[in-house]
């Protein structure tokens, strides 16, 4: 079961998402832009960012590259 509550910010839930790209499934909080890749543990700080995750798979820094998982 995932969490849907961030454990780094008050306001954020965190969603299951799909990189478009690589089809890799990752967890988003849509308040802190925080991304954790299992859902077993979500430590704080998250281990990379929205930005970051994208950046290091050479696509641009936009939501657009993420599709919300089922
Ligand atoms: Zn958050």
């Amino acid at each position: 079961m995932i969490p849907n509550e961030c454990p780094c910010c008050d306001n954020g839930v965190i969603a299951p998402y799909r990189l478009v790209a690589t089809g890799e499934t990752v967890l988003v909080c849509n308040e802190c832009d925080s991304v954790w890749g299992s859902a077993e543990e979500l430590p704080c700080p998250a281990l990379t960012t929205v930005d970051r995750f994208l950046a290091t798979r050479g696509r641009p820094p936009l939501w657009s590259e993420l599709d919300a998982a089922a």
